[in-house]
């Protein structure tokens, strides 16, 4: 039986993505790795066949050579033949290391995966999500590892595929000797400011697309007459349009509203990254092509500026 080590990082949608995503491998036994506390141990153990925690770092944060240090030994005694961790700013720091370390294939940035008698194959994104490659890793006998795109492979929402029985929670040594080569400073909590869009039940998303900042009340009066708050992708708030509070995606706030309408919005994976929980999706955009319409539920090809303003007197006419 094939064995597969995941690593969880945090409890809301990892270990659901996680455990979805190792059931590529029929019948394979999979453990979880967690590193400082558990908030929630019934989750973990009945997800997965078993659960090893290791104690937090002496600082408590996220360190990705303190974590490697931990998995190390582990990785080498069991030679798990996958390694699974999420595509995180944090998962970006530990799997090249780790891969490295361990001695084996890594492909990042999964957005699903294939198993094959000779190894691993996944389809991921390249140049901003603008096209998807298939990659596949050369034979290891080491065995292999693999990031997820969040979202990719189902969410917190999601049932697991192949819930198994329930397990221990096993306690594992911190690792000897271990010597930082870097160390954490300070962390920093972006400002959330008045607005927090990730409270919204219903958001409208405005893209590159609204061309300079005179226009963002076009967008402004159709999330007023919705009742949605304004949110925005990166290049708006690169540009000073809208203050970094109201960014979704990778490098910016994860949303989770019920509603999303994309105007203007591409959909790069970094935007769609940030938006959770699988809401009802409408997109206006005016290039059939753009990615942002393989995710909408309605997709609207259009001009902006001819739609934005009938849609927001067609809503007040509804509303009396
Ligand atoms: C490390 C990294 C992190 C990143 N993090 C984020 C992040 O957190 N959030 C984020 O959003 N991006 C992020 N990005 C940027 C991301 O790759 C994309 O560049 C960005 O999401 C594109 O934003 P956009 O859709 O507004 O712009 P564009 O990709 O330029 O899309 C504009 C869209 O508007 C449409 N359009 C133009 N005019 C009209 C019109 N008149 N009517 C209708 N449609 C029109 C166009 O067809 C186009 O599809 C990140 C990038 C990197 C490298």
């Amino acid at each position: 039986m094939r064995e597969i080590l995941v690593l969880i990082e945090d409890l809301t949608d990892g270990p659901m993505e996680l455990a979805a995503a190792a059931r590529i491998i029929p019948e394979a036994r999979v453990t979880a790795a967690v590193v400082g506390e558990i908030s929630s141990p019934e989750l973990l153990t009945s997800l997965f066949d078993s659960v090893i925690q290791f104690p937090a770092s002496a600082d408590g944060n996220w360190d990705a050579e303190y974590i490697s240090a931990c998995l190390l030994p582990w990785i080498q005694a069991e030679q798990p033949y996958l390694v699974l961790m999420l595509q995180s700013n944090n998962g970006l720091d530990l799997a090249p290391l780790l891969a490295a370390q361990s001695d084996r294939p890594l492909l990042s940035d999964c957005l699903s995966m294939e198993f094959r008698e000779q190894g691993l194959a996944a389809v991921r994104p390249l140049y901003g999500g603008k096209v998807f490659a298939r990659i596949a890793a050369a034979e290891c006998k080491n065995g292999y590892m693999a990031t997820l795109r969040p979202g990719a492979f189902g969410d917190s929402n999601s049932t697991p595929a192949a819930p198994t029985g329930g397990c221990g929670i096993q306690s594992e040594a911190a690792p000897q000797d271990f010597l930082a080569k870097r160390r954490c400073l300070e962390t920093l909590t972006p400002e959330v400011g008045a607005i927090d869009i990730r409270q919204a039940e219903v958001l409208v998303a405005v893209g590159r697309g609204i061309e300079e900042q005179e226009n963002i009340e076009i967008v402004e009066a159709l999330a007023e007459v919705m009742g949605a708050q304004l949110a925005c992708t990166r290049p708006v708030v690169d540009k000073l349009w809208l203050e970094k509070s109201r960014q979704v995606g990778t490098s910016g706030l994860t949303v989770k509203p019920r509603v999303y309408l994309a105007v203007g919005v591409s959909g790069s994976f970094q935007h769609l990254g940030g938006v959770k929980g699988g809401p009802f999706m409408v997109a206006i955009n005016q290039d059939p092509a753009a990615p942002i319409f393989a995710t909408a539920d309605v997709g609207v090809v259009g001009d902006l500026f001819d739609l934005v303003p009938l849609l927001v007197e067609k809503i007040r006419e509804c509303k009396g």
